[in-house]
């Protein structure tokens, strides 16, 4: 069988790593020139860290990572509404939740797949056709940005939120839903964080979100916006002052040494699909499922699509066709993804509220949330076999 894999960001990398020392073979190709702009924190629980282990590179996390010990949530002067001890994480399960450099994952994730990408290569057409002996034996034929053409038994998608693959093979592009949302990334000195934790800041339209990455704290801020009208990097800094005024950690002296260069924008989006394979064509991590942000669920359920998706393929033969493979790999990972949906939901409650009177409401009742509300959906989606 010879695969595709367009997209060798988290998802296409861990399944690369899995057909590795597989008969499988496979190309894959990216669009982006180098991975100089892939940068920031990820963060993974242990569900992530399982999917390393089965790779023999869990030891990358576990020495580079930064284990978080506390969740708070603050409003936006600072004011503690909610701590949350994830101690019982670390009983549970060995680790809570851990932020590694997204570079030096994506970075051991290549190397394991020991694989040579094409860069700067993308699809500008697939087409998918049906052989003399029957509808069921598909091949797909690729024609590449570089205006070479190849044939494949399987094509994968695994290029992210606004995958190409998926605009050419499914032609939807209803599917991808905006909140009117934007995140802005930036790094902060250390200062602007406590050690070994994660704290939200919640105000009425404004949400924050400070990591400890280790040598610095990575800031996340969150306002409405009108998603088609992009950020202009020379008016960024003033623009987020607005939008965030009565964050007072930031407006307050971090924002005033940053330039617009240092923010990273991207908009707030998920993507829902009924389906996400199509004849010999299947979907990966965000572009078949993204999700916001706030569980920190994404990076890991690509890395699992990567690894579930890797067994299937290496289980065809006569008696289990191509087709009975990813029709499994969508059923069972299509019932995980909505668990982390959910759990993604939950998160998200508190942050996102624009109306003053219902974000105060909000915030009288945050410290009365049982810490069960938060721990419950985790432990159901961490327990869970693969
Ligand atoms: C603000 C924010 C914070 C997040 N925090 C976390 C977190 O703490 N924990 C967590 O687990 N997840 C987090 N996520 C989600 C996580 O980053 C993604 O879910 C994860 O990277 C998805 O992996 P992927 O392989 O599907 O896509 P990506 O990692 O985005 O990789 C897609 C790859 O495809 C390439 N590509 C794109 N288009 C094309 C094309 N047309 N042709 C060829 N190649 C193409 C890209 O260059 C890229 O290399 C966060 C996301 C956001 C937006």
């Amino acid at each position: 069988m010879k695969i595709l894999i367009v997209g060798a960001g988290i998802g296409g990398c861990t399944l690369a790593a899995f057909l590795k020392d597989t008969k499988l073979e496979f190309d894959i190709v990216d669009r982006s020139a180098d991975w100089s702009q892939h940068g920031y924190s990820l963060g993974l629980w242990n569900n992530g860290r399982s999917i390393l282990k089965k790779l023999g590179i869990e030891n990358i996390l576990d020495t580079h990572g930064v284990p978080i010990h506390t969740y708070f949530i603050r409003d936006g002067k600072g004011k503690l509404l909610k701590k949350f001890n994830l101690h019982d994480f670390y009983i549970r399960y060995g680790i809570a939740y851990m932020n590694i450099s997204r570079d030096l994952l994506h970075e051991t994730l290549l190397a394991r797949s020991g694989t040579h990408v094409k860069m700067n290569c993308s699809i500008v057409s697939l087409k998918q056709i049906v052989d003399a002996a029957g509808a069921k034996d598909y091949k797909v034929i690729v024609t590449f940005s570089d205006g070479t053409t190849g044939e494949y038994d399987l094509v994968v998608g695994a290029d992210g939120v606004h995958s190409k693959v998926r605009e050419l093979a499914f032609d939807m592009h209803a599917i991808e839903h905006y909140d009117n949302q934007r995140i802005w990334y930036t790094w902060l000195d250390k200062k602007y964080t406590e050690h070994a934790t994660i704290t939200d800041y919640v105000g009425a339209g404004e949400f924050m979100s400070a990591f400890d990455c280790g040598s610095r704290a990575l800031l996340v801020m969150v306002a409405p916006v009108e998603h088609t009208i992009w950020d202009d990097e020379s008016s960024r800094i003033d623009k987020l002052k607005k939008a965030l005024a009565h964050q007072t950690l930031i407006t307050s002296g971090a924002l005033d040494a940053l330039s617009g260069k240092d923010v990273s924008p991207t908009n707030l989006e998920h993507i829902r699909m009924k389906k996400w394979v199509k004849g010999n064509v299947v979907l990966l991590g965000d572009a078949a499922h993204a999700f916001e942000p706030h569980a920190g669920l994404g990076g890991s359920m690509a890395m699992e699509d990567g690894y579930v998706l890797a067994a299937e393929l290496m289980k065809v033969s006569d008696s289990y066709s191509l087709s009975d493979a990813l029709a499994r790999y969508e059923l069972v990972r299509k019932s995980r993804v909505t668990l982390a949906r959910k759990l993604t939901n939950r998160m998200r409650c508190w942050t996102l509220i624009k109306s003053k009177l219902l974000r105060k409401i909000v915030n009288i009742a945050i410290p009365y949330i049982p810490e069960s509300f938060f721990v419950a959906g985790y432990y159901r989606l961490l327990d869970e076999d693969l």
